[in-house]
């Protein structure tokens, strides 16, 4: 059925490989069949259109409340969405799957697809949907052969055919838009450091904004390494202030149509971050409903 569905909804170009689609349509089978816990995340969003045009796939379509969180991140690069996943993926107990830390895996364990990746990267261009959903693919079968369920997606979808294709497979819940104002953003992604040892990320830029026009003031502490780090700093190649610039602008003209994709579907949710992780992590919660959760979790 999901393989059917992918039939229909696939757009005129081809997949490159057949196979590697038909991996990622029986992982995804795979992941959303075994959940078998469930959290209702309560989010109050129109829930009318969930199911999409797609909805000859029963088996794979659940209510919302009755399986696990099946969720996307969206965010310009440098907007700290992996911190915030990695967060609530730790919080809720669903893998964080970020295809970021896929596309670097593969690049630093010199994998088939590196060299490919490396030229992309270097240059501040998108990874093609077919790498993407290659690596994806196999995160998503190791992930159900371990027995995780649920998921929170990081950097996918990140074009409207991405999209199409998830949504032929599988059922998104919610899709968190994560927002900073750009002056910050930019900041934030030139102060980028790299441990060149332990990899560990960190970021130099002390970032604080006074409040104009009504808005409130901004304060972005820099996230400064321990020591044993600190004199092996690196900034990676593609974190130039032109590449960085372009990065962002590609991102926005492509990141459009992905947005008003499930905003359309009543899925999408704004959020605007109103500082660092101190004051944003809070109302985030609050907006997902999950102030409680927190609390429990925190006590247990
Ligand atoms: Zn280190």
């Amino acid at each position: 059925m999901a393989a059917l569905s992918y039939q229909v909804l696939r757009p005129a170009r081809a997949l490159s490989s057949p196979k590697l689609s038909s991996s990622l349509l029986f992982s995804i089978r795979l992941l959303t069949s075994s959940s078998s816990s469930s959290i209702g995340s309560g989010v109050d969003l129109q829930a009318a259109s969930f199911g999409g045009p797609s909805q000859s796939v029963p088996p794979l379509r659940r209510e919302p409340n009755q399986r696990n969180v099946q969720w996307v991140f969206l965010g310009c690069p440098g907007v700290g969405k992996g911190t915030y996943a990695s967060r609530l993926s730790n919080l809720l107990g669903v893998p964080h799957i970020a295809t970021g830390d896929l596309v670097r895996e593969e690049l630093s364990s010199s994998g088939p697809l590196a060299p490919e990746l490396a030229e992309v990267v270097n240059q501040g261009k998108l990874v093609s949907d077919e790498i993407i959903i290659n690596l994806l693919s196999n995160r998503l079968q190791a992930s159900a052969a371990k027995g995780e369920s649920g998921f929170i997606l990081d950097g996918f979808p990140r074009t409207i055919r991405q999209a199409e294709i998830l949504e032929g497979v599988t059922d998104i819940d919610l899709v968190i838009n994560l927002k900073l104002r750009e002056d910050a953003l930019l900041a934030k992604c030139l102060g980028r450091r790299l441990c060149s040892e332990c990899g560990g990320n960190y970021n130099i830029a002390s970032i604080d904004i006074k409040g104009e026009d009504g808005n409130p003031d901004m304060y972005m502490p820099p996230l400064l390494p321990p020591p044993h780090c600190a004199s092996k700093l690196i900034t990676r190649a593609d974190d130039t202030e032109v590449v960085v610039k372009e990065r962002l602008r590609v991102y926005n003209e492509m990141s459009r149509p992905v947005e008003e994709f499930y905003r359309s579907r009543g899925k999408l949710l704004e959020f605007d971050l109103p500082g660092g992780i101190p004051e944003s992590w809070p109302k985030l919660l609050q907006a997902l409903n999950l102030e409680d959760h927190d609390k429990q979790s925190a006590a247990a």
